[in-house]
């Protein structure tokens, strides 16, 4: 079926074919605007496990956008010391 879709996907000769299922979690910990999470400050849900990718780029960008948000709050808590 799924060759009617992907064409060359199935070969006559495999002796077995795995498919990919499901990409990312099925959950999502929601944060807000600054990356935090909205119930839990200082918490910063990122990548696959926290819904916010599915695959390696989407993950490490995610990665990137978290550390630059956690360097940011650093800054904050320091100028306010
Ligand atoms: C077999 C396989 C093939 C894949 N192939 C591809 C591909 O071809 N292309 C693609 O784009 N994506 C692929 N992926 C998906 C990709 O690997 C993930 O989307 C990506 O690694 C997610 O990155 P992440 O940093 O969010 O999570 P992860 O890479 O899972 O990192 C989570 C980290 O947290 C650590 N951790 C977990 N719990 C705790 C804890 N309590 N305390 C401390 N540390 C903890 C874990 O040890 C781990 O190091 C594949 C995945 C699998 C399993």
């Amino acid at each position: 079926m799924f060759n009617r879709k992907v064409k060359g996907f199935a070969l006559a000769d495999a002796l077995l074919t795995g498919v990919e299922t499901r990409t990312s979690a099925p959950i999502c910990i929601k944060r807000d605007k600054e990356y935090q999470s909205v119930n839990t400050q200082g918490l910063f849900p990122a990548g696959e496990g926290a819904g916010y990718a599915g695959g390696i780029m989407s993950a490490a960008i995610d990665g990137i956008k978290i550390a630059e948000a956690m360097a940011l709050s650093m800054n904050k808590a320091q100028e306010s010391i």
